[in-house]
């Protein structure tokens, strides 16, 4: 997440216990750690039209760039986009946080999936929220 605030200092809002190696990580309050991007970067994320999430935006970042948001996807969703038709597969590759089980259950039809793809290398990733 990134306010006017936080782009004038260079710095994001963080999520707790941040831990990568592509950017500066910058500690905060009660274990919370921002990252610092270009500001430039950041501007422009907050020109970008957000979406519409329960939590609040998580921007993902990959190859030291912004990735773009490609849409929330429901179980038909990770079908309709898998290459091959395996919903299952697409889901398991891109899910960075999902227990084993997930896709069977109904968890892809009850939670807002929200999926990037990153321009340069064209991975993909997802993360969830709910309410
Ligand atoms: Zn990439």
């Amino acid at each position: 997440m990134i306010s006017w605030e936080q782009a004038f200092e260079g710095v994001t809002n963080g999520i707790p216990g941040l831990d990568r190696d592509d950017f500066e990580m910058v500690p905060k309050e009660d274990g919370w750690v921002g990252v610092r991007l270009p500001q430039e970067m950041m501007f422009e994320l907050l020109r970008t039209p957000t979406y519409l999430s329960i939590q609040g935006d998580r921007w993902q970042f990959c190859c030291r760039r912004p990735m773009i948001f490609i849409g929330e996807w429901n179980r038909r969703g990770f079908m309709d986009n898998a290459p091959d038709g395996d919903g299952r597969r697409l889901f398991q590759e891109v899910m960075q946080e999902h227990a084993d089980g997930m896709w069977e259950s109904h968890f892809p039809d009850a939670a807002g999936i929200y999926v990037f793809r990153c321009p340069s290398c064209g991975r993909k990733t997802a993360y969830y929220d709910m309410d």
